[in-house]
């Protein structure tokens, strides 16, 4: 197998503004497992530095490293590929881009879709948020409501920058009572910050607040001042961190679990230490969303997925466009159509 590698760049509708700064447009790199003439699996690599510290330099250079092993793949499995590039260089954001391509070329390969040879019983619909980048007050009420009458039954707001109780007040009127409210600071603020912040935010309902700050002893002391569901973002990546039961949920990322098989055993554990787990992209390309989606799909009922991103893109978000606040998954062989 031949590993192609080539740079992708998205750019977003308008800026997304978040805690450690503004994102104009995504890069990320798309792999393809080409054998013989023709491509039988594509995956994709999206490190984002500012939140994971990865650099797309640094992805290319263990991918460079990967081309080697592929090259003799066609005598190993998939999960022997998979280990020989993990022990070349562990890097979950490129090792993702290798296990999308392998399970889509898996997938291709069996007729039938990724989710399917995952379980024997996916969900083919995931239900996903809304994700609100307003940050001023009547944006960010226009975008809520835009959102509820195309169906979200979750909208995810940002917190941690300037007027946040303004922003959820005016969120939740434009919501009316039902749909849920999740906020994301991003690890803004420190523990006694997030409580007093958080205690100002109960009222307006919420359904969980996600990394109010960063570490797991910090997580664990906020939730036990708070009464909000506590969940557990960019801390994941600590170590032991998923198993510590420091929050009521785990925001799993597939770039930074390695790709659909790493996620799916982090899932695993995040249940059995008893939390519930979601899974969220950061800012993903097509294709790890698709490989997020039939994760997700794999592991039954989820609270609202971070799966809906391809619409802040200026790019058609295609086969995977939110339908009535899911996200449909095709039965096209392998990852996508
Ligand atoms: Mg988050």
């Amino acid at each position: 197998m031949e590993l192609h590698v080539a740079e992708r760049v998205l750019r977003f509708r308008r800026p997304v503004v978040m805690a450690y700064g503004e994102l104009a447009e995504r890069h990320i790199l798309e792999v393809s497992l080409v054998e013989g003439d023709q491509v039988t699996g594509r995956g994709e690599a999206a490190p984002l530095e500012p939140y994971d510290g990865v650099s797309l330099e640094r992805v290319s250079a263990a991918l460079d490293l990967y081309a080697p092993i592929l090259a003799r793949g066609d005598e190993l499995t998939g999960g022997e590929i998979l280990d020989a590039c993990a022990a070349a260089d562990p890097l979950p954001q490129a090792l993702a881009a290798i296990d999308l391509a392998l399970w889509a070329r898996a997938g291709r390969r069996a007729g039938v879709p990724v989710a399917d040879l995952l379980t024997d019983d996916p969900v083919y619909e995931v239900m996903v948020n809304a994700t609100i980048t307003a940050i001023d007050p009547e944006s960010a009420a226009a975008a809520c409501v835009a959102a509820a009458e195309a169906g979200y039954q979750c909208v995810k707001l940002k917190v941690g920058v300037d007027g946040d109780v303004e922003r959820v007040a005016a969120a939740r009127e434009a919501l009316g009572p039902k749909p849920e409210l999740r906020l994301d600071a991003n690890g803004a603020w420190t523990v006694d910050e997030a409580v007093m912040r958080i205690r100002e935010l109960t009222s307006f309902g919420l359904e969980l607040i996600e990394e109010p700050v960063h570490g797991i002893e910090e997580l664990r002391a906020v939730r036990e001042r708070v009464p909000v569901r506590i969940a557990m973002d960019e801390t994941t990546s600590e170590p032991g961190a998923i198993a510590s039961r420091a929050a009521d949920a785990v925001c799993l990322k597939l770039t930074r679990c390695g790709g659909i098989s790493g996620l799916l055993a982090a899932a695993s554990l995040v249940r059995a230490h008893g939390a519930v787990a979601y899974i969220a992209s950061t800012f993903d390309g097509p294709i790890g969303i698709a490989g997020a989606l039939h994760a997700a799909a794999a592991l039954g009922t989820l609270p609202a997925c971070g799966l809906g991103t391809l619409a802040l893109f200026d790019e058609p978000a295609g086969e995977f466009a939110v339908v009535d606040g899911a996200v449909p998954i095709g039965l096209a062989p392998g990852l996508m159509a």
